[in-house]
């Protein structure tokens, strides 16, 4: 198996092209470092420094490696900055997934797999879970670039018989997510609080409330699911990675200092334009598919080690 990850310097895609190169595969990863980091491709895979926003690089670097599968991760991952740029939001996320799409159709790829979003594309899920049939409702620019993608697919699949399996993340964490972007709330607040520094809880609606319901999901099952569909052993076109699980942003806090074995002060915020208030996957179909995914108790133990692991090498 040859696989393409695009990403693959950043969070997501590093797993995956690391556990990729562990069961044997040959793996590129195509990345412009924009948020990711050259020590996070593993060493084994080819690494093209490219923007997928450049055709002809994107096409070159397809040409030259021949993947069987790419799965794509690369993107401009911010709902906050979507808002403040949509343009340069769908030039990453629309127009770069376009170049890869003609590229792989150009080349023989056989099935493309897409980092969706399952946390954004559902809109508000104001009770139970959004399972796979739930209409979805963008309503955020980084949201409605990810819809598009996956209309594009069905588009690129009928008309060229390019496969593809959509995969629609919950809010994923784990070692090597990035603390420093604007989401990642786990990654950010285990990073204060090894500095011993206060947790700020985004109101869901007023200041003083637990703060929005999330759905965490760990990113080993992420990549699971990744290299299932990279396989083509995924029987859907769509499907959820989420665990059903809900938890608010103090729930997460709390959880965490007890996992840490340490208290700072919560800070109550306002809430942040262009956050959902609730969201939650049905993971029913991955469960069928993988059993049940890892709860965010038993997720956050590599996790926190991880983090802990790198303080102690700054410090
Ligand atoms: P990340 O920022 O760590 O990784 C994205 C990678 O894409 C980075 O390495 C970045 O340098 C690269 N990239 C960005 N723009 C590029 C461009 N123009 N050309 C080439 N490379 C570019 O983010 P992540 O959390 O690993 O997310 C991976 C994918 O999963 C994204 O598509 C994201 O939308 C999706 N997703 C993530 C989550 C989550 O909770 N982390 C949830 C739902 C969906």
């Amino acid at each position: 198996m040859k696989l393409l990850v695009t990403g693959g310097a950043g969070f997501i895609g590093s797993h995956i092209a690391e556990q990729a190169l562990g069961r044997g595969w040959e793996v590129a990863v195509v990345d412009d470092l924009s948020s990711g980091r050259r020590e996070n491709v593993p060493a084994g895979a080819t690494f093209f420094e490219i923007d997928i926003r450049d055709r002809d690089a994107v096409f070159q670097a397809v040409e030259k490696f021949q993947p069987d599968v790419l799965s794509h991760q690369a993107a401009q991952a911010s709902v906050a900055i979507s808002v403040r740029e949509p343009v340069r939001d769908a030039e990453i996320n629309v127009i770069g997934t376009l170049n890869l799409l003609d590229a792989s159709v150009a080349n023989g790829v056989s099935r493309f797999v897409f980092a969706s979003t399952g946390g954004a594309i559902y809109g508000e899920v104001p009770s139970g879970q959004a399972t796979e049939e739930t209409a979805p409702r963008p309503l955020s620019p980084y949201a409605a670039s990810k819809f598009a993608v996956e209309n594009y697919l069905r588009c690129y699949e009928s008309e060229h018989g390019l496969q593809s399996t959509v995969l629609r993340y919950a809010n994923v964490y784990g070692p090597r997510q990035d603390p420093h972007g604007e989401a990642g709330v786990v990654a950010i607040f285990v990073k204060r609080l090894l500095a011993g520094e206060s947790l700020q809880v985004n109101a869901m609606s007023e200041v003083g409330d637990s703060g929005c319901i999330r759905d965490y999901v760990h990113v080993n099952d992420v990549v699971k699911a990744n290299l299932a569909a990279a396989e083509g052993t995924i029987p859907h076109a769509v499907i959820n990675v989420g665990t059903g699980l809900e938890s608010t942003t103090q729930h997460l806090a709390e959880l965490l200092q007890h996992a840490m074995e340490t208290s700072v002060e919560l800070k109550f915020a306002p809430r942040r334009p262009g956050d959902t208030q609730r969201s939650l996957l049905s993971p029913q179909r991955f469960t069928e598919l993988f059993g049940a995914p890892l709860t965010l108790s038993a997720g956050l133990v590599d996790t926190i080690a991880w983090f802990r692991h790198q303080h102690a090498e700054i410090a």
